[in-house]
C-alpha cells in the first residue's frame, strides 16, 4: 500500500442476487487529497462503490481498508466520509444554516462552535450572507452548494458525491465542476466523485476508474486514458474513436484496412491481432493521393468549433473526422495521420500486463535514443 493511501479495496465482489456479480472482484486505491472519478455507463456498479465506501452497504467477500484499517463492519456515522447525494437530500423545512449545522447539533457540539463551523463552511462555498435562507428559495446550484457545505462542516477526510451535477442545466453544470475542482484544491480533501458523463470526467478528476459490468476496466489520469485506452469499452466509452480490427506484423509496423502502416507500438507477438483506435480529430482532411486512407464522404454535420464528418472506406468501414475544414458530401477525399495517433490495443489484455507493456515499452524506448 503506497503511504499516501486512504482507501483500499481489495478483491471486493457484491452480490444481491444469486446469479449476477454486481462488483466482481474490485481491486483500487485511493490517495489523500485528490479528486477521484468513478466513471461508467448506467448499471455498472459506480454507485454500489461508493455505498460501500459510506458504509451503507457491506462487500459480499473482500476487504475494505480506510488508513490501513479494516472497515467492513465499522458502522456509517463511525467513518470519516461524508455523501453528497444527486438530489442533495437537504431539508426542505430547515433554513440554510440549520441544515448545515444538522449534523454538528446531532454531535451535540456547543452552539458558539456550531455558529463558526457553520459559517466557515458557508463561506467556503461562497453562500455567506444566505444562512436564514429557505431551501426552496435557492437555485440548483445553490442548493448544490448548500449540500456541499453540509459535507464539508463535519471535516470528513473523504466526501463522496453522486452524481451531483446532473440535475442542473449543462451552463450551471460547467459552471459547478469549476467550482467543485477548486472547492477540492482548497480544502484538500479526498473527493471520489460518480458520474457516467465522460466529459466531465476528463475535465474535473486527477484520476479517473473507468467502469463496466462491475469491473474496474482502466484507471488513470484523464490523459492516459483519452490517449493510451486499454481496451475498445474505454475508447469508444471516453471521447469519439474509430476502431477496426488489424494486424501487428512486427513492432512499430501494423496492418489494417488491408495496408500496412508506421506505428509507435511496440511488445506484441508477430501477427498478432489486434484492434486500433484513431482519433477523430487526429485524421487529416487531404487530396485523395496524399491520404493513408481513401475514403468517400457520407455527411457532414457543424458542431460549432468543427465539422463532423462521417466518411466510409471501401470496405464498409466508418470514419469519424473532426475538423475545422469543410468537406462535400458524396465527394471521395484522402485521409491522413502521424504514426502517433495510431493506438494499438491488444485483445482481453489486463489493466496490469497493459501497464507492465507500456513500462517496458517505454523503457526499450528511451534506452533506445
Ligand atoms: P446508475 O448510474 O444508473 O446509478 P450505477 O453504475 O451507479 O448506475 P449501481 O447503482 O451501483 O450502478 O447498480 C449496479 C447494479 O446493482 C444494477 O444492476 C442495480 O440494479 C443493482 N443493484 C443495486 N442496488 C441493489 C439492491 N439493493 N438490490 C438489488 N440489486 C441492486
Amino acid at each position: 500500500m503506497a503511504n499516501n493511501t486512504i482507501i483500499q479495496f481489495k478483491n471486493v465482489t457484491k452480490q444481491f442476487d444469486q446469479d449476477s456479480l454486481v462488483l466482481d472482484h474490485v481491486s483500487f486505491e485511493i490517495e489523500r487529497g485528490k479528486f477521484y472519478t468513478l466513471l461508467g455507463p448506467s448499471g455498472c456498479g459506480k454507485t454500489t462503490i461508493l455505498r460501500l465506501i459510506a458504509g451503507f452497504t457491506e462487500p459480499t467477500t473482500g476487504d475494505i481498508f480506510f488508513n490501513e484499517k479494516k472497515f467492513n463492519d465499522i458502522p456509517a456515522n463511525k467513518r470519516q466520509v461524508n455523501t453528497v447525494f444527486q438530489d442533495y437530500a437537504l431539508f426542505p423545512h430547515l433554513n440554510v444554516y440549520e441544515n448545515v449545522a444538522f449534523g454538528l447539533r446531532i454531535k451535540k457540539l456547543k452552539n458558539s462552535e456550531i455558529d463558526s463551523k457553520v459559517k466557515e463552511a458557508l463561506s467556503f462555498v461562497n453562500l455567506k450572507g444566505f444562512e436564514q435562507r429557505e431551501i426552496r428559495e435557492m437555485s440548483g446550484g445553490q442548493r448544490q452548494r448548500v449540500a456541499i457545505a453540509r459535507a464539508i462542516v463535519n471535516e470528513p477526510e473523504v466526501i463522496l458525491l453522486d452524481e451531483p451535477l446532473s440535475a442542473l442545466d449543462l451552463k450551471l453544470r460547467t459552471e459547478m465542476q469549476y467550482e467543485l475542482r477548486e472547492l477540492q484544491r482548497r480544502l484538500g480533501i479526498t473527493f471520489i466523485f460518480v458520474t457516467h458523463d465522460q466529459e466531465e470526467a476528463l475535465a474535473m478528476s486527477d484520476e479517473i476508474f473507468v467502469i463496466h459490468e462491475g469491473k474496474i476496466q482502466q484507471s488513470g489520469t484523464p490523459i492516459d486514458i483519452y490517449d493510451e485506452p486499454i481496451n475498445r469499452f474505454v475508447a469508444d466509452f471516453i471521447g469519439e474513436s474509430n476502431i477496426v480490427s488489424g494486424k501487428m506484423k512486427q513492432d512499430f509496423l501494423v496492418e489494417f484496412v488491408g495496408k500496412e502502416f508506421d506505428c509507435v507500438d511496440g511488445g506484441f507477438n508477430k501477427n498478432e491481432l489486434v484492434e486500433i483506435v484513431i482519433r477523430p480529430e487526429d485524421l487529416e482532411i487531404t487530396s485523395l493521393e496524399q491520404g493513408k486512407l481513401q475514403v468517400r464522404v457520407d455527411s457532414q454535420l457543424f458542431r460549432g468549433v468543427h465539422y463532423e464528418i462521417c466518411c466510409y472506406d471501401k470496405d464498409g468501414n466508418e470514419w469519424l473526422v473532426h475538423s475545422t475544414k469543410k468537406a462535400e458530401v458524396g465527394a471521395e477525399i484522402g485521409l491522413y495521420f502521424d504514426p502517433e495517433s495510431i493506438h494499438v490495443m491488444r485483445l482481453g489484455e489486463t489493466e496490469e500486463e497493459f501497464d507492465r507493456r507500456l513500462e517496458i515499452y517505454a523503457d526499450g524506448e528511451r534506452h533506445g535514443e
